[in-house]
């Protein structure tokens, strides 16, 4: 028998969530290939083999964005980095899986544009994260009477060049810097503290506006770069009034937008597309890569590649080191999408042994 350990004690947890079938598949009269068996399994119905699957929570098709708000763990991302923890949320899968619609919400950042009832039912993890945040950080101040900071960054990482989100112009090399034991950061990335909700989403809309405009053959830009908001928490935490040093505590939430996962023909790649290609797969291989290596007891005492790629470099803290992670794997229920979500599931389910 397994034993069991507790949700609250992972450092990795692993959500699923399946989005309805769109128009395009409704009309092909596209199969579903994915039963729910319960909260925590699902069976993939393929052509070949059925697979059966298990994750921390699996979200169905019918779930809403407040149910992922208040079950996939991000609450407890949000409360560990009041306590000065590192955690990540990213979202993974194929373009057109979900990710972008579980994060920000339908659209993206054109979710912010509607009016006020629409964005309350709509919104995603990232704007209801941020606003429990406020709310849990004002109760706290109340109580100890301290003041607290949110510090705002926002970039995108695409063919491994960091742009910056905010301050588009100071875009040239942003590098990241660190190490292991201390922490990667992007070296000059343009800061900025935020005091509202309504300062999140003025920024969220902006780097959105600012994410490179280069289209592609295959895919637009925005689904082969990562994007990457930092929100860093900073409480002062000094003891008494008259304590000759101030003392804070920092702890950091990170969402990623990863770029889709999906296999680039490479046949359709040429020159420039082609570099950017192999770019793009290098960070999510790598981060793969490291996921395998940190799951496995025995390599996960020996070498993680993390600084083969810059998005794996900015994720060591929260992968490797004491912070905590959420990955929501997004996938299609359609027969059509069926090579690329047995890929996403099984990229998950690695995940979940860290
Ligand atoms: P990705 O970011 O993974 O490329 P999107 O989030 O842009 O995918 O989703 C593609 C389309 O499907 C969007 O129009 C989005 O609003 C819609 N969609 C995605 N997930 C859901 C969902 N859970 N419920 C309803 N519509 C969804
Ligand atoms: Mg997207």
């Amino acid at each position: 028998p397994l034993e069991e350990v507790g949700a609250d004690k992972a450092r990795v947890r692993v959500v699923v969530r399946v989005r309805p079938m769109n128009s395009r598949e409704l009309e092909r009269n596209d199969r579903t290939i994915i039963q729910m068996e319960n909260d925590c399994s699902l069976m993939v119905q393929g052509a070949q083999h059925n697979r059966r699957f298990t994750f921390d929570s699996i979200f169905r098709n019918d779930s809403t964005q407040e149910d992922i708000f208040q079950n996939s763990g991000i609450k407890r991302l949000v409360d560990m980095s009041i306590e000065g923890y590192i955690t990540t949320c990213f979202a993974y899968g194929q373009t057109g899986s979900g990710k972008t619609h579980t994060m920000i919400g339908p659209g993206g950042a054109s979710v912010f544009r509607m009016d006020e009832n629409y964005r309350i039912k709509h919104f995603g993890l990232v704007p209801r994260a941020i606003n429990y945040l406020f709310q849990r950080l004002r109760e706290k101040s109340q109580e100890s009477h301290s003041p607290y900071y949110i510090r705002v960054s926002y970039c995108e990482i695409y063919n491994e060049q960091i742009h910056d989100l905010i301050n588009p112009a100071h875009t040239q090399g942003l590098q990241v810097r660190g190490s292991v034991e201390d922490g990667f950061y992007v070296e000059n990335l343009f800061q900025t503290y935020i005091e509202t909700m309504d300062e999140l989403l003025t920024i969220l809309e902006e780097g959105e506006l600012n994410r490179a405009m280069a289209s592609h053959n295959l895919n637009d830009t925005s689904s082969r770069s990562h994007a990457m908001l930092s929100i860093q928490v900073e409480q002062d935490i000094t003891e008494s009034e008259n304590s000759t040093e101030q003392m804070t505590r920092q702890g950091k939430l990170i969402f990623i937008d990863l770029a889709g996962s999906e296999k680039v023909k490479v046949s359709l790649s040429k020159g420039k597309q082609l570099t950017e290609t192999n770019n793009i797969n290098k960070s999510l291989l790598t981060l793969g890569t490291c996921i395998s290596a940190l799951s496995d007891p025995v390599k996960r005492a020996g070498h993680i590649p993390y600084r083969d790629s810059k998005l794996t470099r900015l994720l060591a803290d929260s992968l490797g080191g004491h912070g905590i992670t959420l990955m929501i794997a997004c996938v299609s229920p359609s027969n059509s999408c069926e090579s690329e979500t047995l890929s996403t599931l099984r990229y998950a389910n690695r995940a979940k042994n860290i």
